[in-house]
């Protein structure tokens, strides 16, 4: 599928859920109004326009949220999906998590074809850990990061940079992600959802973080890249890929090459613009006739043909009016 610009869409993130068990400062508030599960997509019907995108050439799925993993029987879609990569018309299925209930599902995860995920983790401090996600368990995260790494499970952390929460942390987080083997990426804070306190408190600008990490560091630009808005490194002391997301500070909107569907079935073609297409309709339009797929087909490909050529994001002081209506666990991060 190509959009009006020329650029291949062949990346689908799927947010499953908008519900969590942890409540990030910079993506919910600390009260949320979850969606009505009525509103969701069936896992059947993530499993059926997931498959069409796949047939259209998708070859890359991520599944993230809210937490995939808290989404009842959600083993049931992985196990669904998994036969597309058995085709060979899914290169990738693969998730984001905040782990919490990865030790119940690493080995799961790997029988159904997955090889690598993405773990957010902000500090390694279980007492600040608890604050920012407001009551996460450090050690069942760590336990969840184990179990994946002895399943065999490819980790890559995320790790959001907060202003005068995690800043002192970076390097320490680093040096430890060398350790363990992974690979890491920093993202900046994108002002999304009202979360209860302002996006612009807690935004920190990467190029900041590049340059007091090159202070102590040896980084080397690598040409290596994911179609996304990260920016890769290569650390001298640990050999392993360091990446920086910073949509506001960097456009990276030429080589995009990646949809977004909302658990509601809301297909965003670009994750800092309002407009959607709405596939959950053709999609049980679809369903109660004879099982063809145009009308969904004609959603999606429409959309992407309109695939909007860059961003809108900006988090400045007097212009709060920018901050996107949604949450990042509603679309999927
Ligand atoms: N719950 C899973 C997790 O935390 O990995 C998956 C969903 S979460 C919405 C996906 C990613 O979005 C996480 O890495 C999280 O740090 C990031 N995120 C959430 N809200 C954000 C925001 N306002 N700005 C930047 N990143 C955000
Ligand atoms: Fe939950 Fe992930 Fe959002 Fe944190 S970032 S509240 S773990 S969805």
């Amino acid at each position: 599928m190509f959009d009006h610009f020329g650029r291949e869409v062949s990346y689908l993130r799927v947010s499953v859920t908008d519900r969590c068990d942890f409540r990030c400062q910079y993506c919910m508030a600390e009260n949320m109004d979850f969606l009505p599960r009525t509103d969701l997509l069936s896992l059947e019907e993530l499993d059926r326009v997931c498959s069409l995108f796949v047939r259209l050439g998708v070859s890359k799925l991520r599944i993230t949220g809210g937490e995939p993993l808290v989404r009842r029987n959600i083993m049931w879609l992985f196990t669904r999906l998994a036969r597309h990569l058995e085709s060979g018309n899914l290169k990738e299925l693969t998730l984001t998590t905040n782990a919490s209930q990865l030790a119940r599902f690493a080995a799961d995860l790997h029988a159904c074809g997955v090889r690598r995920v993405n773990v957010s983790l902000d500090s390694l401090d279980p007492r600040k850990f608890s604050q920012i996600t407001r009551g996460g368990n450090f050690e069942q995260v760590l336990e969840g990061i184990t179990a994946a790494q002895r399943e065999g499970l490819q980790v890559k952390i995320n790790m959001v940079a907060l202003k005068g929460v995690n800043e002192d942390e970076i390097d320490t987080m680093l040096s430890w992600c060398g350790d363990m083997g992974f690979d890491m990426t920093m993202i900046e804070v994108m002002p999304m959802g009202d979360v209860g306190s302002e996006h612009t408190e807690q935004y920190l600008p990467l190029s900041l973080v590049r340059a007091r990490l090159a202070e102590c560091w040896t980084l080397t630009n690598v040409d290596y890249k994911s179609g996304g808005p990260a920016r890769y490194v290569k650390v001298g002391e640990t050999g392993r890929r360091l990446g920086f997301i910073a949509p506001l500070t960097h456009n990276f909107c030429e080589s995009c090459n990646r949809v977004r569907l909302t658990c509601t079935g809301q297909l965003y073609t670009c994750l800092g613009r309002e407009d959607s297409a709405d596939l959950r309709a053709p999609l049980r339009e679809d369903d109660s006739k004879d099982g063809s797929y145009a009308a969904l087909e004609s959603a999606i490909t429409g959309a992407i043909a309109r695939k909007p050529e860059g961003h809108d994001f900006v988090v400045n002081r007097r212009d709060t009016e920018s901050t996107l209506d949604r949450h990042m666990s509603v679309t999927g991060g």
